[in-house]
């Protein structure tokens, strides 16, 4: 276990480590990244690499853009895959300002800042992500649509070489500690999922960000594209990101109750109460493309109501059917184009509004809600999740609670950033319209 400045040294001298990549994300969750050799590791440690926050998305403005990264002992890690020129490792930062506090605008940060307010009502937020993704081919060293395999669902051909490039991304999460729980074929051609055990909400997040990187890594070593796209392909499923949530207290898994209904816990239902209440803020944050908008529609295994429910799937949120340690809801929005940092402070900061004020989530519904009428829909007062990036933007920018937890920094650096992509959008023409219209009108 690497935990201080002395374990990282003696780290980097028995793996005979020549560089080290700092990393960090914006707030897209776009992993950035500079490579120092070993010999400035003792500074980088110490006082911190300097950078221009200016040229990073929803950092800063170029007046005040001297930044320092601060690289997270705990998350040196040596990199598997073949280095020529010697080995290399990475290590996770947090954003500092030059007079060394915290930068407010650092997505890490402001899950650190929720995560405390959690500790501060005695809980630890534990989560675990399933993250889908495509391997599509290559033409001219450009990635296509092409799926790599005409695989579906938990299927294995044995020609398929799909199988062996996600045993090799397995593989290498296991080399980077990643305790990796299943992998499997998804159900779109070229569409795969590989799931890792939960833990902390900060762990995870900086492994979501490790998984996407190694993915695209091996997948390119391979000579593939690999694509957390959240809808790829019209008519064909989209890649979501489920995460599965659990609160804990003093080591126990507070959402389970052997004597409550369901076998779950008051907290359980008013987390799920405060999820429900910010869900279509989060989607803001949750669902961050244009496109993410295009995988929320009835029909592909994605949420569009705003429901919860026990193990159906046709729901928002779900209770999985494990019960005991492995009590959890499970949140079926977001998608893996998300900045996981702001993506899990978000829903622990709703989760929590939720049990600070007894949010009542209101009845589970257990028929299969896409085949309910608008009539039905009315009656049970099922809302739909907002159907356009503009629309949540909206909803995001009314939510006190998650301003106040995220910080203003960040929620507007997440907005300006939606306005702009939204706005680039509506202005397009697209394929779709001119087929549509050009011999009609
Ligand atoms: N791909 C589906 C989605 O967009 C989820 C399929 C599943 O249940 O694993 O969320
Ligand atoms: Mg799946
Ligand atoms: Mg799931």
């Amino acid at each position: 276990n690497i935990n201080t400045k002395e374990d990282v040294l003696k780290a980097i001298e028995s793996n005979n480590v020549k560089f080290i990549r700092l990393q960090f994300t914006d707030i897209q969750g776009v992993v950035k990244d500079v490579e120092i050799p070993v010999t400035q590791i003792e500074k980088a440690l110490s006082v911190g690499i300097s950078f221009d926050g200016s040229s990073i998305e929803g950092f800063v403005r170029i007046n005040e853009s001297d930044m320092v990264l601060k690289p997270d002992a705990s998350s040196f890690a040596v990199l598997p895959w073949n280095q020529k020129k010697g080995v290399v490792a990475r290590m996770i930062c947090d954003i500092h300002l030059p007079d060394g506090t915290p930068f407010v605008g650092d997505p890490r940060y402001a899950l650190k800042k929720v995560i405390k307010e959690a500790e501060e009502m005695g809980f630890s937020l534990n989560v675990g992500p399933e993250l889908e993704f495509f391997l599509f081919e290559k033409q001219d060293g450009k990635a296509t649509t092409i799926p790599h395999d005409f695989g579906r669902y938990f299927e294995f051909a044995p020609a398929d070489l799909a199988e062996d490039i996600r045993r090799d991304i397995v593989l290498t999460l296991m080399d980077l500690g990643f305790d990796i729980e299943a992998s499997h074929h998804e159900v779109a051609f070229g569409q795969h999922e590989i799931d890792f055990k939960y833990g902390d909400a900060l762990t995870t997040a900086d492994n979501v960000t490790t998984f996407k990187y190694v993915t695209r890594t091996i997948a390119k070593l391979n000579g593939l594209h690999a694509t957390f796209m959240p809808k790829p392909i019209f008519g064909e499923n989209g890649s979501g990101m489920h995460v599965n949530l659990s609160l804990s207290k003093n080591g126990e898994n507070i959402f389970y109750d052997a004597d409550g209904d369901m076998q779950i816990s008051d907290e359980a239902r008013y987390f799920i109460g405060g999820l429900l209440k910010h869900v279509k803020a989060i989607t803001a944050i949750s669902n961050p493309l244009v496109n993410s908008y295009k995988r929320l529609v009835p029909g592909y295994e994605a949420p569009v109501y705003i429901a919860w429910s026990g193990a159906n799937r046709s729901s928002l949120i779900r209770i999985p059917a494990a019960r005991g340690k492995g009590t959890r809801v499970e949140l079926r929005s977001p998608d893996p184009s998300c900045n996981p940092y702001i993506t899990f402070a978000a829903v622990l900061a709703a989760g929590l509004d939720g049990i600070r004020n007894k949010i009542d989530p209101g009845d589970n519904r257990e028929e299969n809600i896409f085949e309910l009428s608008d009539k039905g829909l009315k009656d049970f007062g099922i809302e739909t999740l907002p159907s356009t990036l503009n629309d949540s933007a909206k909803y995001l920018a009314e939510d006190e609670l998650l301003i106040e937890a995220l910080g203003t920094h960040v929620i507007n650096s997440v907005l300006s950033l939606a306005k702009a992509e939204w706005d680039s959008y509506r202005i397009q023409v697209h394929p779709w319209e001119i087929e549509r219209y050009l011999n009609t009108v």
